[in-house]
């Protein structure tokens, strides 16, 4: 019997056991609920890809419709990944009337494999004219089927890939899915190369894995409804750091208050019973600021179980009176919240590709995919940087702690020496002179786990993975994740080719062109791997020296997705066709343009009606403070009082002409004297937040707002 957690703690392994997937339509359940046949052709789809046999859908829809009844959902939905960023999905119920007006319950093999949701409303990047309002959403049996609640009922919400009437994806997961075909096949190519093929029945399966870390703040929701700016734009648009922020270094790590971990418990629990496995938990850097990381999966559940986590702390903040932020920047001048992407190649039974073998043979395999994602990442830095371009990365990248808008790589020590043996060509040197031999038995055993930590890289190869920490904390996985698929996919191609003819032949050829390709992927690449400060603005020159661009404006960097390189990359690899990277250019612009232009809005609504009406109150009472200290004659009180009137007079006096220009600046739609113009208005403002008296300031302070009791 299952026992009462809230009163009585009970066996937590009982508990979690109990409740890990309940909510999930996963292998065990889709056994337990189908003919055995029927199970068995599924699962040749979820593990092979196998086309669905049209046949056994509308058995596996009537064990879904039971299932989820018996889970109180009286509801299914088609969930996808629209090209705004979100998820969506309508909800039908499981009710059919039948010609005699009776009530039946239905879900037909049809209901679950595809779905019409009007498109129109949608954004499509112009893939799709609005008369052309039909979408078709496709049933992604890889990602399993799970019910979301509420206290008063459920609805079944199945993933599907989101399409037009001519087949476009006009989603985020379709191009992933593509980008993973990509990606595995030319691993495979590889793999085959190093004498890795599986065998006849079951061929060797390469899947891109993810981890995503997730950093949020919690703030109380209260205070968050006083704040305009946080309600429209997930940012404040003003205020102070305050005096005691993140300078200690106590936050980080730290004790959890009560009030967020009983948070963060709840939320580890929905997490869980959606069969995601919540692992760690706990504080950031700044104050209110906190992360979760799930234990890595397969790159399309993982991100999909990305959306619904973000959507579960959100709601769960919510009913412990709080409010989560995943914007990049909620608050300025503190620590911005990233989503750091642990991305890696595995083979199921073997574990991560990218992990240092036991064997030198192992190891010529993990340095040449190695080489493969330095020389994708250096040829590609730019469509990587447009992946994670966005109004709020723009505010984090660069900043203090967060990852440079450079693209960089970081390897550690150990791997930056061994890269270094091979491009001074150690083929023909002995290992015992420190050089070694690439592929032939003299090959050191390279230690696990012994990558050093910089948290300034954006992209860092952290022991048997790698971690890109662009990625902005509000995004999801799966556009980064499509691109660097696609762009690893590309180089694997290369190198492929270059080895198979080789590999077929004898070992001694096939050592000596490694050896010799290796060294040229380095030679070409290597100026992309930094191991210092990316903080530091001697790194700025430094890349620029290099060659390697460094765009923090978002307009800039999607430049890079309107290239005749991405347009023949996207195509090639058959991940997305011309008008579908087109599109995903012009959403990503459109968001950016509509986000600037509700918070230049959101300033100007700020500014006159909340901070000018408290600055004028102020001054009215130091003038009228003055008169009474003129009256007793406090003459010191006077002066102070007289100066601090003065001070205030002459910044209030700033707004009206900083408001105009920025409407100026709306008007024209420039987006740089837009954020200029923000940008000096804020200064102002908040230089009067601390000229103020603490009771006048209209809106709740960033010290109220991070400090949670
Ligand atoms: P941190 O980077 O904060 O030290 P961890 O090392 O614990 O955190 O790992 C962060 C994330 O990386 C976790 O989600 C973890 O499951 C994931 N991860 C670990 N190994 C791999 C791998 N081979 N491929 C992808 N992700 C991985
Ligand atoms: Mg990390």
């Amino acid at each position: 019997m299952k026992k009462d957690l809230s009163s009585t703690l009970g066996n937590a392994a009982d508990h979690i056991t109990n409740i890990y997937g309940e909510d999930v339509f996963n292998l065990q359940t889709m056994r337990n609920y189908l003919p055995k046949d029927v199970y068995k052709k599924l699962l040749a789809t979820i593990r092979s890809g196998y086309k669905l046999d049209p046949d056994i859908a509308n058995d596996v829809a009537n064990a879904m419709k039971q299932w989820a009844l018996e889970k109180g959902a009286s509801h299914y939905t088609h969930w996808f990944q629209p090209l705004n960023g979100s998820t969506a999905g309508k909800h039908d119920a499981f009710v059919e009337v039948d010609p005699q007006g009776n009530l039946e319950l239905a879900f037909s093999g049809k209901n679950l494999v595809q779905g019409e949701p009007d498109a129109s409303s949608f954004p499509s990047g112009s893939l799709r004219s609005t008369f052309e309002a039909r979408g078709y959403t496709a049933w992604d049996p890889a990602s399993p089927a799970f019910i979301k609640r509420t206290s008063n009922g459920a609805v079944l919400c199945i993933p599907t890939a989101f399409c037009s009437y001519k087949g476009e994806a006009l989603d985020k997961k379709t191009p992933l899915l593509r980008s993973m075909k990509a990606v595995s096949f030319q691993a495979q190519r590889l793999l085959a190369c190093f004498g890795k093929t599986g065998t006849e029945t079951t061929p060797l399966q390469v899947s891109p894995d993810l981890g995503a870390e997730q950093e949020y703040f919690l703030i109380d929701k209260d205070l968050f409804t006083q704040r305009p700016d946080l309600m429209m734009c997930g940012r404040t648009l003003f205020g102070n750091v305050p005096t005691k922020h993140q300078q200690m270094e106590d936050h980080y790590f730290g004790a959890i208050k009560t009030r967020v971990l009983e948070f963060m418990i709840d939320v580890d629990e929905a997490l869980w019973k959606l069969g995601i496995p919540a692992k760690t938990r706990h504080n950031e850097v700044a104050p209110g600021q906190f992360e979760i990381a799930p234990i890595f999966e397969s790159l399309n559940l993982a991100v999909d179980h990305n959306m619904l986590l973000m959507e579960v702390i959100r709601r769960k903040a919510n009913e412990h009176g709080m409010v989560c932020l995943l914007h990049e920047k909620p608050f300025s001048g503190l620590n911005g919240s990233g989503k750091h992407n642990n991305w890696s190649l595995s083979v199921p039974g073997m574990g991560s590709l990218l992990n240092p073998g036991k064997s030198p043979h192992e190891n010529a395999l993990f340095l040449t995919l190695l080489c493969c994602v330095i020389a994708a990442v250096d040829t590609h830095a730019d469509i990587l940087l447009a992946s994670v371009a966005k109004s709020g990365n723009e505010h984090r990248l660069g900043a203090q702690e967060a990852p440079p808008a450079i693209i960089s790589i970081f390897l550690g020590d150990l791997l930056d020496e061994i890269i270094t043996q091979i491009e001074q060509g150690g083929a023909n040197s002995s290992r015992k002179k420190g050089k070694m031999n690439l592929g032939v038995d003299s090959l050191p055993d390279l230690p696990i786990d012994t990558s050093d930590r910089n948290r300034t890289s954006p992209f860092a190869f952290t022991g048997n993975k790698f971690e890109f920490r662009a990625v902005g904390s509000s995004q999801t996985c799966a556009w980064p994740m499509t691109v660097l698929n696609t762009i690893v996919a590309e180089q694997l191609d290369i190198v492929a080719s270059i080895l198979e003819p080789a590999a077929k032949e004898n070992k001694e050829k096939f050592n000596k062109l490694l050896q010799k390709t290796l060294h040229g992927l380095i030679t070409k690449h290597k100026r992309i791997l930094f191991s210092g400060d990316g903080y530091c603005n001697k790194w700025i020159e430094e890349a620029a020296k290099r060659g390697l661009s460094n765009r923090p404006g978002t307009i800039e960097a999607l430049t890079a997705l309107e290239t005749n390189e991405a347009i023949s990359l996207f195509s090639k690899y058959e991940v997305m066709s011309p008008d579908e990277l087109h599109a995903r250019h012009n959403i990503q612009l459109e968001i950016y343009l509509k986000e600037l232009s509700i918070e230049s809005e959101t300033v100007i609504l700020m500014t006159e009606t909340l901070y000018m009406p408290a600055i004028s109150e102020q001054l009215t009472r130091l003038a009228n403070t003055i008169e009474s200290l003129q009256k007793a004659g406090i003459k010191n009180g006077i002066k102070a009082a007289t100066e601090r009137i003065n001070a205030i007079g002459k910044l209030y006096d700033c707004i009206p002409d900083q408001t105009k220009v920025l409407k100026k600046a709306r008007t024209s739609k420039d987006t740089e004297l837009m954020k200029k113009a923000m940008k000096e208005l804020r200064e102002t403002i908040d230089s009067l937040e601390s000229l103020t008296d603490a009771a006048l300031w209209p809106v709740p302070t960033y010290a109220k707002l991070l400090f949670l009791s």
